[in-house]
């Protein structure tokens, strides 16, 4: 697919649409070489695409049961609610099954039991491409166009004029960074120009879905430790393309989510335990557990 990007490149915004969704998979952590084996039914449901601001959508997972293989069930009844406007945040160690609610929201897959809902729409019954439209995905980490930084951030919606594409740039702390290069937003980047650190692709990343304004936000937040000044800019880039949406965050770092309206603790494919950051310290469990250990490593 990588080698796709450059003659797509070439042709211009009408395929801009098939580039979306090569990006939208590519976005969706690393699921380049699977099959999407879902489809549309026949008469699906029209959600609304608006752009978020006044519209921000309901989320709701719905006793949902899922495997990647019939012979190994991932998530046991996973139900919760993200209510418009809400940030609702999902941690747990590694293998606890939290990419794989965000991939089911993306609907990259369909679940086994249960349902996942968007604004009460079973997302089965719902136009794949309204769903996309609808949601979108600030990934660990972001592959760029071989293309200008500028064309790059645009790419989140392709009529934005410059001044929209400066605006998002600052919102998401990337700004003063691309002004300081020669070129500025002409300054071509990619496998073919300057290559940017994952920090600096990340910010672009937000800006991009800062364009997009998306109804719903899925957050993947690197696993990688950022140094503290570039983890306080990306925070304050994630704050301004969270507020007042519908936002899901994959959280590495519990210090990020201690806002968050409810938080998932995910351990082997069931939610374990749920709540806000005040209510699972009092619980003493495994989030209390893993606040301790976070606390002290920055400590130390
Ligand atoms: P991490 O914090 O390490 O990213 P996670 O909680 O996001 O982990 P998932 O990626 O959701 O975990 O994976 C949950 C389980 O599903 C894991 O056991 C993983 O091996 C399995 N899994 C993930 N993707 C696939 C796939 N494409 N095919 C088969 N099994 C998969």
């Amino acid at each position: 697919l990588l080698q796709l990007y450059g003659p797509l490149n070439f042709l211009g915004s009408v395929y801009s649409g098939i580039r979306t969704a090569l990006v939208d998979l590519e976005h969706m952590l690393g699921l380049v070489d699977e099959p999407v084996e879902v489809s549309d039914t026949a008469e699906p449901v029209a959600l609304t695409t608006r752009l978020s601001a006044s519209h921000p959508a309901r989320v709701e997972f719905r006793n949902v049961g899922f495997g990647y293989r019939p012979d190994r069930q991932i998530l046991h009844d996973v139900s919760f609610v993200v209510e418009p406007g809400h940030k609702t945040a999902i941690v747990g160690s590694t293998g606890a099954g939290k990419s794989t609610i965000s991939r089911l929201l993306f609907r990259f897959y369909d679940v086994t039991s249960g349902a996942v809902l968007l604004d009460g729409h079973d997302i089965r019954d719902c136009r794949q491409a309204d769903l996309r439209a609808a949601i979108g995905v600030v990934p660990q980490d972001t592959v760029l166009f071989n293309d200008t930084i500028g064309y790059n951030i645009a790419y989140g919606r392709m009529d934005a004029t410059p001044e929209d594409v400066e605006q998002a740039a600052r919102l998401a702390q990337i700004h003063d960074f691309i002004t300081s290069l020669p070129e500025g937003y002409d300054t071509q980047v990619g496998e073919r120009g300057l290559k940017l650190s994952g920090g600096e692709k990340q910010r672009v990343a937000i800006a991009r879905t800062i364009l997009k304004d998306p109804r719903v936000l899925v957050l993947d937040e690197a696993t990688s430790a950022l140094d503290t000044h570039t983890e306080k800019e990306i925070q304050t880039a994630l704050k301004a393309v969270s507020a007042r949406r519908t936002t899901l965050v994959i959280a590495h770092r519990l210090s990020t989510i201690v806002d968050a309206d409810d938080i998932l603790v995910m351990k082997q494919g069931r939610v374990a335990e749920r709540g806000t950051h005040a209510d699972l310290l009092a619980l003493g469990g495994q989030y209390a557990a893993m606040w301790a250990a976070q606390a002290s490593d920055e400590g130390a």
